[in-house]
């Protein structure tokens, strides 16, 4: 078996991002050749037979939907639902690792080189490798869905760290690619990085969901009876926003030295199935730029509008009545009773609109704001540092909880991914000179992506 020790070297030696390279261009005065860099192979702990990930990349993504998330979910989760979680999660996240591997492989082999990149390189390697040992095998007994669910708890935090030290790893990269295709591969890997955290979560959250008798000391909180595993089938955003807009103001306060305020209007007690974490993210993200523009202009004392708007149900769209729509592999909301009821895959979106007062986008800046690490933010604190992104870089490694205002340049782009990963979206609208729109179209939980 061919043992992959230098993990960027094709099956039959060629290196093939090296081969990739070439033909694309990049030998340009800007970018260029990594023909002409010093060929060598960043290290691999993980030992895995090359075949192996070759053919599991090659298997195509399985199109998830709600339906397949939450199947296995419905309480009382019993102990057959838990193992077909399991083998479900298990069917897919090698395949996933594997394509990732693959979309590694074919970075310029300078950029791959770099120790940030190489370093998620080798996690997604580490991951995989802990999994093989169950691939072609079925979990049927406790015992092994107890060790898988660690496995998956090893994976999901191997890969805790992956978007700071891809973006240090792509700003140092950054002479010898270019940022199209920096933003291209970032996309699809952090797009394809949603699904596969949102699986292996799915799984550790039923898993818990099923252990009766937690020991009190492992202090897991209790979830509310609405959740199925990491989704909450009543989510109301107004209260994600709240919570979010406290902790946003708060590090406004540490900068700054100024709270802003919000004000949410339109229907705040609307609520829609959905993952918590992933509005959390957004909702903060959308509220720091929100604020950041806010005080920056000197109107602190303006509130940021939030409107939330539920659409109105269509006639062929609408909740089904009750005695249609029974698939007990979809969950929606709880009903009167406290029983989970059906989800309707139709059902109308939230939209949420973020008003600032904080003078707009400028027509230079505007289209830009969708590649990721660009920024206009530069922190003045930090001595020596011209460059937004890597201030914000040196700030999250300080603060250890990414809890700068600004200056990654990720905050509209990874949201946007988020939102679109459940058919939403988010569109902005500057009026240049007054402030800006931001339209957060959220989907409930419908089709994924792959
Ligand atoms: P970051 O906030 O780290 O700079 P983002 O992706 O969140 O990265 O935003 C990119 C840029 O878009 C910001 O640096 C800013 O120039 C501009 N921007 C985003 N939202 C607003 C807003 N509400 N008002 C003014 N400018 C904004
Ligand atoms: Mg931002």
């Amino acid at each position: 078996m061919n043992v992959l020790r230098r993990p960027l070297r094709s099956c039959n030696g060629t290196p093939p991002a090296l081969a990739r390279s070439v033909t694309r261009g990049h030998a340009t005065s800007r970018y260029p050749s990594p023909a002409a860099q010093k060929w060598s192979h960043p290290p691999s702990s993980t030992p895995i037979a090359d075949d192996a990930v070759v053919t599991l990349a090659s298997k195509p993504l399985h199109a998830l939907s709600l339906a397949d998330l939450v199947k296995h979910g419905r309480p009382p989760l019993s102990q057959q639902a838990l193992f077909s979680s399991a083998n479900f999660t298990l069917s897919l996240l090698p395949i996933r690792l594997a394509h990732r591997i693959q979309a590694l492989r074919n970075l310029p082999f300078i950029v791959v080189s770099n120790p940030n990149i190489s370093k998620i390189y080798n996690n997604y390697l580490h991951s995989l490798s802990t999994l093989l040992p169950y691939n072609h095998k079925t979990i049927s007994n406790l015992e092994d869905e107890i060790r898988f669910t660690d496995v998956l708890a090893d994976l999901v935090d191997t890969h805790s760290h992956t978007i700071p030290t891809l973006a240090r790893g792509f700003l140092e990269c950054r002479k010898y690619i270019n940022p199209q295709d920096v933003t291209q591969f970032l996309d699809e890997h952090l797009r394809a990085r949603i699904g596969t955290r949102l699986i292996a979560e799915q799984h550790i959250a039923l898993h818990l969901s099923s252990q009766p008798h937690q020991d009190p000391a492992v202090n897991i909180p209790a979830l509310a009876p609405s959740y199925v595993g990491v989704i909450d089938t009543c989510l109301q955003p107004a209260s994600i926003i709240n919570s979010c807009g406290n902790f946003v103001s708060e590090i406004c306060e540490l900068k700054y030295g100024v709270r802003p305020t919000w004000i949410i209007d339109g229907e705040p007690g609307t609520t829609l199935a959905y993952v918590p974490v992933h509005l959390e993210y957004i909702i903060t993200e959308l509220l720091k730029n929100a604020f950041r523009a806010t005080v920056e202009s000197g109107r602190s004392h303006e509130p940021v509008v939030i409107t939330i708007a539920a659409e109105p149900e269509s006639p062929r769209g609408g909740r089904p009545s009750a005695g249609e729509g029974t698939d007990l592999n979809k969950t929606g909301g709880i009903d009167d009773t406290g029983s989970i009821k059906p989800i309707d895959e139709s059902a109308p979106g939230v939209t949420i609109r973020i008003r600032d007062r904080g003078g707009g986008i400028s027509p230079d800046v505007l289209p830009n704001i969708w590649s990721y690490s660009f920024t206009t933010f530069s922190d003045d604190e930090l001595p020596g540092q011209q460059n937004g992104s890597m201030d914000a870089l040196n700030a999250l490694t300080g603060a250890g909880e990414g809890s700068s205002i600004a200056g990654l340049g990720y905050g509209l782009p990874l949201s946007r991914a988020y939102a679109e990963y459940f058919g939403g979206g988010i569109s902005v609208q500057s009026l240049y000179g007054w402030g800006s729109d931001v339209y957060l179209r959220l989907k409930g939980l419908g089709r994924l992506q792959k």
